[in-house]
């Protein structure tokens, strides 16, 4: 059985104070419930003071983003081993603003993904359609692309501490999201994929989930699907009753 996943992305949102603020709202509303697994990813600057204030308590932290050099002369990067010692269990990587706005490919998406998992990091990989390439029936065709370019060359031994997150671009902070049946289609699809490629097992294993416009009022009809196993969370995980109302639709 899967253990659900809920995952706070704040985006460049929040502000110390505030960050601070809905750290401890997260943390005091969630109480002792581990029956759903938590996280919090803060922008950068805020990463080590959430860190400190989720300290002994079932909230986890993670990361947007990272580098796929371990250091180097990369101005305004960070790498997945800073991550690792500010006490980050995971890391976002592909999310489609990335792509998409920062032009990030998948060759570089694929070493950011083998950077993260090699330093012990759980990557949470971010797939997902345009509406165009969804209106032209190109659903499966695109995100078998994004599989293969993405996991080249990723090791069935690291396949424990990996996720996929599949967030259809048209979802995203548009208040528009996919439909139960849409999502549940996919999320089999995605598995099927890992199975033929990792085998069954771990394939029954990978937690998969839903990002793009979950909200308190669809959060259940969509986590509640038997191979979504969580979500990906942006604009209402910047609401600490909201994402609580989220996490509380995945039990
Ligand atoms: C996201 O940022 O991954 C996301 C799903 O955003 P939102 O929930 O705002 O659509």
């Amino acid at each position: 059985m899967r253990r659900k996943l809920v995952i706070g992305n704040w985006k460049m949102y929040t502000t110390a104070a505030t960050a601070r603020e809905l750290t401890a709202a997260v943390v005091a509303g969630l109480g002792d419930e581990r029956r759903v697994g938590v996280a919090l990813c803060p922008p950068f600057p805020y990463l080590a003071a959430v860190g400190d204030a989720i300290r002994g308590s079932a909230v986890l932290l993670g990361a947007q983003n990272c580098h796929d050099e371990r250091q180097g002369a990369f101005t305004g990067e960070v790498s997945a081993p800073m991550l690792l010692d500010l006490g980050c269990r995971y890391v976002i990587i592909g999310h489609s603003e990335r792509r998409h706005k920062l032009c990030e490919h998948n060759d570089f998406i694929n070493r950011k993904v083998k950077a993260a998992l090699e330093v012990g990091l759980t990557v949470i990989l971010c797939l997902g359609e345009t509406l165009e390439e969804r209106e032209a029936g190109r659903v499966a065709g695109v995100l078998e692309e994004q599989l293969n370019q993405d996991l080249l060359g990723v090791k069935p031994d690291a396949l424990s501490r990996l996720a996929l997150a599949y967030e259809p671009v048209w979802a995203i902070g548009t208040g528009r999201n996919a439909t139960p049946q849409q999502a549940e289609n996919v999320h089999s699809f995605l598995r099927m994929q890992i199975s033929g490629r990792y085998g069954e097992e771990t394939g029954q294993a990978l937690p998969i989930l839903y990002g793009g416009s979950v909200k308190p009022d669809n959060a259940a009809s969509l986590l509640q699907l038997p191979n979504v196993d969580g979500g990906l969370i942006g604009g209402a995980s910047l609401v600490a009753d909201q994402f609580l109302a989220i996490v509380r639709a995945a039990l």
